[in-house]
């Protein structure tokens, strides 16, 4: 397959921007493929200067201008604030982090709903202004030139915090050509982006089903039944003000089981215990089992610090989080992108086949896995309260030792 003036098959690009950030000819636009991710095109205006290639975060090429770091600290953190709990993925480590790091004047960047449910990366300056910015989308981001702008801030003498997925981050630091001393860098764990055009897709059929226009999504749900159902549970929003939570979301475990995940994610070079970003932040899965005394009904962030910046931040988290050190290895356990990237289902291709013809809804049915007695079993045990779970889960591994 030809290669992109990136310098990698097209199959290999994670739609970041960076390309269209560094072009001085602004010969880089992006388009839709077959699946709904955004891959680049370059015009004829293209002089080939080489400077995209050198600032891809998917090009092999560039790894070893990158710097690799093995965490320095591990920890579980929880916010003390019940607002941000409520208002975050996990325990509520990006808030708390902003919180520490900025002030009236840094510029924040994540990632943000469009009013068509598109994602995309995005700045506010000041804290108060984070909230769009809060909670995971699982769904790659409309490419733009937010490194770009990254950069001019930091030129201009600004303090800038950035959030992303590990190849945002490591195209940020391409694009700045190293790190700078008014820069944090939030990257996490990432499973890998989800189809924008199936999630469009997925909403517009959900307003058909209830017949009214859906004005916003939650993609972790964890209000009602608590941090670990937040895995499977959603919630909308329509225009005349209801909510709906869905606790068996269709479309989360059609990403889970990765039927509409971004080509390249599944060979992610970043998808690994070495990190490239100041601070990781993951949901902290298993955390229940390894810790009782610990609240973990609302939420857990696995935090990793892996800087001197990274520590000099989780040291001043003390006040606003519960933080406790924890051992790295049986931490990530649970969280493979921490491992090796997490890789496409092999029903891929049969999922984007199905919904040719097919609604997104009945395209994943189709292929998830027959129910059996173990799913059914554990769908019970999840239902019951944490305590409980782990008296059972003491007692069912209590018995195995005696076998
Ligand atoms: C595509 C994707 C896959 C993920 N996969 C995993 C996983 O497998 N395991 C795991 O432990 N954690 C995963 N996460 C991270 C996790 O869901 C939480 O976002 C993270 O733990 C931070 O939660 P929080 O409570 O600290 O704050 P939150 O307020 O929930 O923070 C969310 C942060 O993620 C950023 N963000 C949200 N969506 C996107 C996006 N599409 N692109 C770039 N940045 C985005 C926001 O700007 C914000 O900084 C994933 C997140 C995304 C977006």
């Amino acid at each position: 397959m030809d290669k992109l003036k990136t310098g990698i098959g097209i199959e290999d690009c994670s739609g970041c921007g960076a390309c269209q950030s560094v072009c001085p000819q602004k010969c880089v636009s992006f388009e839709k493929d077959q699946y709904g991710f955004n891959k680049p095109k370059f015009s004829d205006k293209c002089v080939d200067c080489g400077l995209c290639a050198r600032s891809c975060p998917q090009n092999a090429a560039n790894l070893s201008r990158l710097e690799f770091k093995r965490p320095e600290g591990v920890y579980s953190a929880v916010s003390k604030s019940a607002e941000i709990l409520a208002e975050s993925s996990s325990g509520g480590a990006f808030s708390e982090i902003a919180k520490v790091f900025c002030d009236d004047e840094t510029v924040i960047f994540g990632a943000a709903f469009d009013g068509d449910f598109s994602v995309k990366i995005d700045c506010v300056e000041g804290l108060n202004n984070i909230a769009p910015l809060r909670k995971s989308k699982y769904v790659q981001p409309e490419p733009n030139i937010a490194h770009a702008r990254a950069k001019e801030f930091l030129k201009k003498g600004r303090r800038v915090l950035y959030a992303g997925t590990p190849c945002q981050i490591a195209a940020l630091r391409l694009v700045l050509g190293g790190d700078n001393p008014n820069l944090l860098t939030l990257d996490f764990s990432c499973h890998g982006f989800g189809s924008p055009m199936v999630f469009r897709r997925y909403i517009e059929e959900k307003q058909r089903e209830f017949s009214k226009k859906i004005v916003g999504f939650s993609f972790r749900e964890k209000a009602r039944r608590g941090f670990n159902y937040s895995v499977t549970s959603t919630a909308f929003l329509f225009e005349d003000g209801s909510r709906v939570v869905n606790f068996k979301d269709i479309l989360y475990k059609g990403f889970v089981r990765a039927f509409f995940k971004c080509d390249a994610c599944s060979k992610c070079p970043y998808a690994r215990g070495e990190r490239i970003s100041d601070i990781t932040m993951a949901d902290f899965w298993g955390i229940e089992f390894m810790d009782s005394s610990l609240q973990a009904g609302k939420g857990v962030s696995l935090v990793l610090a892996n800087t001197k910046k990274g520590m000099e931040i989780v040291e001043k988290l003390k006040d606003s989080m519960s933080i406790k050190e924890r051992e790295f290895s049986p931490s990530v356990k649970k969280n493979t992108p921490l491992i090796s990237p997490v890789k496409a289902s092999p029903f891929r291709e049969r999922f984007f086949e199905s919904i040719k013809t097919d609604t997104v809804e009945n395209s994943i049915r189709k292929l998830l896995p027959p129910k059996t007695l173990k799913s059914h079993i554990l769908r019970i045990f999840y239902l019951l309260p944490v305590r409980m779970q782990i008296a059972m889960t003491k007692f069912v591994r209590g018995l195995a030792r005696r076998k």
